[in-house]
Formats: structure tokens, C-alpha cells, sequence
């Protein structure tokens, strides 16, 4: 008669690939809210744009979560504000710009 082998336990087994999947799924999702359930700004919409502009903001590497967290669009001085909790503009890159963005074009404000 065969032992059950405690590697193949069904709960064992179920717990581990029921954790794996839960992140797989549930990963993006939670990178998309922030804090208390309020869903992250995103300013990646660049379908009104021209080529020219669209390929501008590929160009500088403009991205919605600046890779620097010291260098945000809303500490530079070609970022143009509608509050923080809304896209804004730039003088350098078109399109939607989020305020914790960022792009190669980063300056400080004088
Ligand atoms: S130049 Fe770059 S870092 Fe500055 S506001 Fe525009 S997109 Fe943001």
C-alpha cells in the first residue's frame, strides 16, 4: 500500500498555487490603486496627439510614474498644473501629463 506523500498534499498544493495565482491576477490590479482604494492617475492617453507630438513623449522617455522620485513633472518648470489630482500639460511634451510623472526634459524651476 502506497504512503500519501506530504509533498502532495491537495490543501499544501492549493495553497501554494491558489497564493501564486491570486498575485499573478491581483498584482496589476493593486499596482492600479493607491492607498485607500483611490485608483492612480493616469495621463498615458495620447490618442488627440500627432505623430510628431505622440512620438516626442516616446523620444524623452516621458513616463506616468517618474523613474526619479526627485524629479516629479510637478517640480519642473515646464509642467503647467490643474491640481494634483488631475492631468496637467508641458511646454516640452503634449498630451495629458501626470504630476508624478517624469521625462528626460526635467528642469528645476528657478
Ligand atoms: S519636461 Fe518632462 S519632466 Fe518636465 S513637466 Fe514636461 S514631461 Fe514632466
Amino acid at each position: 500500500m502506497r504512503t500519501p506523500d506530504p509533498t502532495l498534499d491537495r490543501r499544501a498544493l492549493l495553497r501554494r498555487t491558489g497564493g501564486g495565482l491570486a498575485l499573478l491576477v491581483l498584482g496589476p490590479v493593486a499596482a492600479a490603486v493607491e492607498g485607500c482604494g483611490k485608483k492612480a492617475l493616469s495621463c498615458v492617453d495620447t490618442a488627440g496627439l500627432s505623430f510628431a507630438d505622440a512620438q516626442t513623449r516616446v523620444t524623452l522617455q516621458y513616463v506616468d510614474r517618474a523613474l526619479d522620485p526627485a524629479k516629479p513633472c510637478r517640480t519642473c518648470r515646464h509642467f503647467r498644473t490643474a491640481g494634483e489630482a488631475a492631468c496637467g500639460g508641458c511646454e516640452v511634451v503634449k498630451g495629458p501629463i501626470n504630476p508624478g510623472g517624469g521625462c528626460q526634459s526635467w528642469a528645476a524651476r528657478t
